[in-house]
Order: structure tokens, then sequence, then C-alpha cells
């Protein structure tokens, strides 16, 4: 008779099967949309989410509440001048899993909210193919400006605005940071790689699990990648379950 642990390991090479398979379709497929969420028969444990009530620590929320109202003047680069909206970032601050883009692009200035326009539509379909929804994690950028024209920020704008960023991830304290596209990726990890070199590996941030992978506003450009993003995903999702033992 197979015992509680045969079984379990049963059931995850079950799984990791049912993910190749997905996966072969996709890309078999083209990827045109993002797979449908894994709730499945792969549900996530209680215990990482979605099902945590919004009830925030006193010290973090005062903490990021701070760390916003300081952003909300900032002149620190010249992307000041262009914007609408400081987009500091939100999501649930007790999220497990935070994802950290590039810069807010027109709608997210318009609204002051991170990945609100089509690639964050695509976006809340990554998270729900997760199993997980836009509340239960956390999204911010590297700049909280808009760059003009939605160009790549400076590097001096960078080194302005990555300390804000730095200081949310440190009192956010994710279990997992997901970097999408290369400037979060190599801010993050201070290294020129492209994003190519950087996604199929775990790295760390400050202790933190890193895992990188393409920007949605990219996948929407090629959606050949999504297969890839998708790998990434999975990743992120494994070291939500099991850290990286
Ligand atoms: Fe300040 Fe960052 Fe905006 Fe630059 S991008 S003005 S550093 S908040």
């Amino acid at each position: 008779m197979m015992d509680r642990s045969g079984m379990m390991r049963q059931e995850m090479a079950e799984a990791l099967r049912g993910f190749r398979l997905l996966l072969t379709s996709c890309r078999m497929a083209g990827m045109r949309d993002w797979p449908a969420p894994l709730t499945q028969p792969d549900p996530l444990p209680p215990e990482i989410g979605p099902a945590e009530p919004p009830v925030l620590s006193p010290e973090r929320e005062g903490a990021l509440a701070a760390l916003a109202g300081k952003t909300v003047d900032c002149r620190h680069c010249r992307l000041h001048s262009g914007r609408l909206n400081v987009v500091f970032g939100e999501g649930s601050p007790r999220a497990k899993l935070a994802f950290v883009g590039e810069g807010p692009g027109f709608e997210e200035d318009q609204q002051g909210r991170p990945f609100v326009g089509r690639a964050g539509k695509l976006l809340d379909r990554m998270t729900k193919s997760l199993g997980l929804e836009r509340a239960d994690v956390y999204i911010c950028n590297v700049v909280k400006c808009r760059p003009p024209e939605n160009r790549t920020p400076s590097a001096d704008e960078i080194d302005a605005c990555s300390p804000f960023l730095f200081e949310q991830l440190e009192i956010l304290k994710p279990r997992v940071i997901c970097a999408l596209g290369a400037c979060a990726g190599q801010t993050l990890l201070a290294s020129p790689s492209p994003v190519s070199r950087m996604r199929g590996k775990i790295h760390r941030w400050r202790g933190i699990p890193l895992v990188c992978t393409f920007h949605p506003a990219y996948l929407l450009r090629t959606p050949s990648q999504k297969a890839a993003a998708w790998q990434d995903l999975l990743e992120a999702r494994r070291l939500l379950h099991r850290g990286d033992e």
C-alpha cells in the first residue's frame, strides 16, 4: 500500500505531467491567449491564498502609506514634469507574490494605477491563471512616473526612483518577486543581462526568490513567447508553494 509521501509524490508527478502537456499544447497552438485558471485539478493550498481576508498589519499599512506619501510630490527626476499622477503601486500588502514592471504608460498615468491598460489586462489573466486574483498580489513599477512616449526609463531616472521600489519591497516582504521585463530584472539584479538570459533561473533579491519573465506589453507584441512566460509563472507558483529548497 502506498504511504502518504508516496501519494504526494504521485500527485506531484501527475500535476507536472499536466503542466507539460499544457505547455506543449500551448506551444502547438501558438498560445494566442493565456491558459485558464489553474483551479482544477491543482488548487492552491489555502496557506498561500487567494482566501486571505484583506486585513492589513497596521505597521506595514502605515509604512507603505508613508512611503507613498513621499512620492506624491517627488521631483527627484525629470519624469515629474510630464506626469498626471504618480503611480505608486497597488495590491495586498500581505501579498505573497509581487510583480514589478517598468513604469506607467498612458492609461496608468491617467488613472494613477499600475497595469490598467492592455498589458494590464494580460497581467490580470496571467495572475488568474495561477489561481490568484489581482487583489491577492502586489503590482508596482521601477519608476513611478510615466516616461514620455512610454520610452524606457533612463539610468539616472531609475537611480532616482529605484530606492522607492526597494523600500516598497522591503516593507511588503513578498514570498516571491516576479520581474516583468528587462528594466525590472536589471534593476533588481543590478545586471545588464537581457530577459532571455535572466529567465529560467531562480535569483534572489535581498534574500527573496526572484523570477524574471517577459513584460506583458512585449507578450502582446510577441505572442510566441507566451508559452515561455507561462513556464516562468509556473516556476513562481512552485516557489510560492515550496520555496526554493
Ligand atoms: Fe520621483 Fe520616481 Fe517620479 Fe522620478 S519617477 S519624479 S524619482 S517618483
